[in-house]
């Protein structure tokens, strides 16, 4: 199967609001070398054990279920993909399931400078970084591990391995960072990456993360555009309105290599054009974070069953 509409096995997966999904999200693990403030805890984040996670092998059987459906991208994410031990060799294994055309990872690229040349060379496409900061010690409060160095090496390597496109995430924290997205939008400027303004989601507040003692300013992208604008001139439309192919408004600065994207899920949620199933690192089929409901795929599979989705 293809993005073309060719037949499959099986019928595509459409829900009650009449959205087909093609599109599958892999979380392979829960484990994180970093704590960033606005998705974990500081301390005392429990892992889950081993055996509550699915193996590769079972994996790539939910994912040749998802295909048989009309699924033809997957991004590999977590947690952070790349603290799974041999991730290149999944990478690999869903690389070669039929019909997925596009596989994809996020990761915050802490070790991304040593995996990009296996990855690209297992089928890895396109990979996006999370980066918040250009500042070493504003990253330590925002990340509180690691170190950004790190993850500037891993984007730099990402590109001479070949992902074509590389995008860099930066999650817009009102009072913390929103004083760099012009930074970050000159980063387009020589090179031909997509830096993409994400919009702060208080999804995990409830679980205590916070910086300091108080939540985060929340900063709209009308915000972070117009202010971009500003500095650099009139933004060139690329991918908008109608136009728009994925959750992202796509913009460019006068004269620059590479693209600006914005994610708005608060300011403009885009449920309606979501196309997009989630597989937990525990099993679970979820076709939305904020809806409770999911299909325990994990039974099925230990259970004996064939995968169905
Ligand atoms: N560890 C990898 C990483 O950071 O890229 C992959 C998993 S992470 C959960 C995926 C993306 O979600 C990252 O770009 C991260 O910045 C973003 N994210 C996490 N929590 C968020 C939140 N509360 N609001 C907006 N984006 C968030
Ligand atoms: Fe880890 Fe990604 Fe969450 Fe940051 S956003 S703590 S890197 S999983």
């Amino acid at each position: 199967m293809s993005c073309c509409g060719s037949s499959t096995p099986f019928a595509p997966v459409v829900d009650a609001y009449g959205r087909r999904f093609t599109y599958l999200r892999v979380s392979v693990t829960d484990v994180c070398n970093l704590r960033c403030v606005y998705c974990m805890p500081e301390e005392g984040v429990a892992w889950l054990p081993k055996d509550e996670i699915l193996s590769y092998e079972e994996i790539r059987t939910v994912v040749e279920a998802a295909a048989a459906t009309g699924v033809y991208k997957v991004r590999i994410t977590g947690g952070e993909p790349l603290a799974r031990k041999q991730i290149d060799v999944l990478t690999g294994m869903l690389a070669r399931v039929p019909g997925i055309d596009d596989l994809a990872m996020t990761t915050n690229g802490i070790l991304l400078a040593q995996h990009a040349r296996a990855l690209r060379e297992a089928g890895l496409k396109r990979v996006n970084v999370s980066l918040d900061t250009l500042n070493p010690e504003r990253f330590a409060r925002i990340a509180r591990r690691g170190d950004v160095k790190d993850v500037l090496a891993g984007l730099a390597a990402a590109q001479v391995a070949g992902f074509d496109p590389v995008k860099l995430n930066m999650v817009v924290l009102g009072g913390v960072n929103d004083d760099e997205v012009e930074a970050f939008a000159a980063l387009t400027l020589e090179r031909a990456i997509e830096v993409r303004f994400i919009e702060y989601m208080p999804l995990q507040e409830a679980k205590g993360c916070a910086l300091g003692s108080g939540s985060f300013g929340f900063v709209s992208n009308a915000t972070t555009k117009e202010r971009i604008a500003r500095r650099f001139g009139d933004l060139e439309a690329l991918e908008v309105g109608e136009g728009m192919r994925g959750p992202a408004e796509v913009w460019r600065l006068p004269r620059a290599a590479g693209r600006l994207g914005f994610i708005s899920a608060m300011s403009a949620p885009f449920c309606a054009r979501c196309d997009r199933l989630r597989l937990t690192a525990t099993g679970e089929i979820r076709s939305c974070l904020l809806d409770g409901g999911g299909v325990d795929a994990k039974r099925i599979l230990r259970g004996g069953a064939r995968a169905r989705i």
